[in-house]
Parts: C-alpha cells; sequence; structure tokens
C-alpha cells in the first residue's frame, strides 16, 4: 500500500508530488496526458521569478523538475476511488489501487459532467475504451471526444461496434468513416432504465445507443469520489487543503478560483504537508 495517492499532474499534482518526494513518502501520482493546461498558455507573465514565459516552456521546465527527482505520473485516468477502512481505493485502467491518504489535483472539471453521466456510470457510461470496448462489440454506442488525443480510442471503438455516433468537443476533427457517424450537435443528456438506453442531442434528437463513452482527460470530483463534499463546481477544502473526508486533501483549480498557476502551486505543498501531518497524527507516518 502507498502512503499517498497524487491525483492529477497539473502544476498543483506536481507541487504535491514534488513536496511528497521531499517529505520521504511513498506515493504513486496519476495525470492522464491530454489535459494539462499549462502548456495551452501563450504567455505567463504573472508566475514569480520566471518574467515572461510560454507555457510550452513553463510545462517543459515542470517536466524536468519532476525528472530530476526522479518522479514521472503514470498516464492513467482514475476513474473512481472509495474510501474503505481507513484507506483509500484507487481504480485506474481496470487496476486497483490502495493508499493511505489521497490529494486530488484534477483541475476544474463540470461537477457532475453530463446529465445521466454519474446514474449510468458502469451500466453502459464508461471512460475507458480498452477496458470496456470489447463489451459494446456489434452494438451501438455514442462517443463524446474531448480532444484530438483520444481519437485513436474513438476509432478503436468505431472497429468494435456496429454503429458509433461521434461527437468531438472541439473545432475540427478529421476522423471519419469506419463506422463512425458524425452528430448533428453536442450530446445533452444520457437516458436509461437498468442501463443507458439512449441520448439525447441539444436539439432535442433522441438516438438509441447501448452504451456511451466519455473520453477525457477528467472526471468530475462528483462522479470520482461519491460522497465528497462540494462548494458548487469545485471541492470544499480548508487552508490545510483538507477535504470533507478524513485522510483527502484537494489542490490547485478543483478547489476554486482564482484559477491561477501560483495557487495550485501553494495548495500542492500545503496538500502534502497536511497530509505527512494527517499520516503521523494517524500513526501510519
Ligand atoms: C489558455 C490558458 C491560459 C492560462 N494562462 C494562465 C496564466 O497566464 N497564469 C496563470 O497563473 N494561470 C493561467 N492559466 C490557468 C492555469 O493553467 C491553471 O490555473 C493551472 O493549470 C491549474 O493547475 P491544476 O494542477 O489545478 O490543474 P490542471 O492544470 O488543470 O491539471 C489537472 C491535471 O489533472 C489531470 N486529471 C484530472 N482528473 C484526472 C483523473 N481522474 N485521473 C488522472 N488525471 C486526472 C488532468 O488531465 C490534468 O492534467 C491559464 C489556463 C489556460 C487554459
Amino acid at each position: 500500500m502507498f502512503d499517498a495517492a497524487i491525483v492529477g499532474a497539473g502544476p498543483a499534482g506536481l507541487s504535491a508530488a514534488i513536496n511528497l518526494k521531499q517529505l520521504g513518502k511513498d506515493f504513486i501520482w496519476f495525470g492522464s496526458a491530454g489535459g494539462g493546461k499549462v502548456a495551452k498558455s501563450e504567455l505567463i507573465a504573472n508566475y514569480p521569478g520566471l518574467g515572461l514565459v510560454s507555457g510550452g516552456e513553463m510545462d517543459r521546465r515542470f517536466a524536468g523538475h519532476a525528472a530530476a527527482l526522479g518522479i514521472a505520473p503514470e498516464d492513467k485516468l482514475v476513474t473512481g476511488i472509495m474510501p474503505l477502512d481507513g484507506k483509500y481505493m484507487l481504480l485506474a485502467e481496470n487496476q486497483v489501487y490502495e493508499a493511505r491518504a489521497v490529494i486530488l489535483a484534477t483541475g476544474a472539471v463540470a461537477a457532475k459532467g453530463l446529465p445521466g453521466e454519474q446514474e449510468y456510470l458502469g451500466r453502459g457510461v464508461s471512460y475507458c475504451a480498452t477496458c470496456d470496448g470489447f463489451l459494446y462489440r456489434g452494438k451501438r454506442i455514442a462517443v463524446l471526444c474531448a480532444s484530438p488525443c483520444y481519437e485513436h480510442e474513438a476509432a478503436y471503438l468505431a472497429q468494435l461496434a456496429e454503429e458509433t455516433f461521434f461527437w468531438p468537443a472541439y473545432p475540427a476533427s478529421a476522423l471519419a468513416g469506419g463506422g463512425l457517424t458524425r452528430l448533428s450537435g453536442p450530446i445533452a443528456r444520457i437516458l436509461g432504465q437498468d442501463k443507458v438506453t439512449a441520448i439525447v442531442l441539444a436539439d432535442g434528437t433522441e438516438i438509441a445507443v447501448d452504451g456511451v463513452f466519455c473520453l477525457r482527460s477528467a472526471v468530475a470530483p462528483a462522479v470520482l469520489l461519491p460522497g465528497l463534499p462540494m462548494d458548487g463546481p469545485h471541492i470544499a477544502v480548508d487552508r490545510q487543503c483538507r477535504t470533507g473526508l478524513a485522510g483527502c486533501f484537494a489542490a490547485g483549480d478543483c478547489t476554486g478560483r482564482p484559477y491561477q498557476i501560483a495557487k495550485a502551486v501553494g495548495e500542492g505543498n500545503v496538500a502534502a504537508h497536511a497530509l505527512a501531518e494527517y499520516l503521523a497524527d494517524a500513526g501510519k507516518a
């Protein structure tokens, strides 16, 4: 079992990882590729000590810092976290990990995902093409693709399914053919009874499907860890970055505004130190 698990490899997760490493903790660090916001910034002008720096350059420096310490995130999406007997079980790509404490550094994510997404998770809604794709061989599915970096997963699903209704949530996607039908508009909700039965588009069109794949780099906190106390779309934390669940900490954009790198880095630091204190107090360090 690990002392800690960090979910998220943006500035908050990196800062938590650097500090847990310095504190001598044994941890596992998850960060799904394709979700990082820092690299998307054209120019960062408000991070102390670096002057004007492009997002790409800052991202490289962050990765270099982690590499210099011999740490790197596992490129895996964590799809479920469950508190159990004073520890946490994390599910990532069909593998279960155990940790005494958790730091959520997942960035700003819509509070609940699509209407129906949480309700039918595991009953037709999936986040992982390689884990669950085979269940939909010869069936009808919908694929919500949040970034071009998941198009290969959408293409893989289209090979398996009888018909794949595809919605790329970004301006340009060249993915077409091979069993894919491009939807005319975004998916507004997921319908079902025991299991998923249909999707409804923003214009009200209903399409019968057996499953819905949401290919994103993040999972909404309320879906990731059911029962986690929220403050609107954000995870509720105190000044030590403690959430309402013992042993669960949160840092960065996921705890609220301002959405800024310096705040994320600061909270990652606070969360790591609070986690170390928690382990010591609980006699787990
Ligand atoms: C275009 C743009 C320009 C910006 N410019 C500036 C600026 O000039 N100055 C400034 O201070 N800030 C700027 N920001 C904001 C800044 O990028 C964010 O505040 C910062 O990245 C937040 O860090 P974070 O670690 O909280 O979240 P993020 O950077 O969003 O990182 C979260 C990471 O966690 C991963 N993740 C989420 N859920 C899971 C899961 N379930 N399993 C595995 N991994 C998961 C995501 O994939 C992502 O990589 C800008 C943002 C954008 C988009």
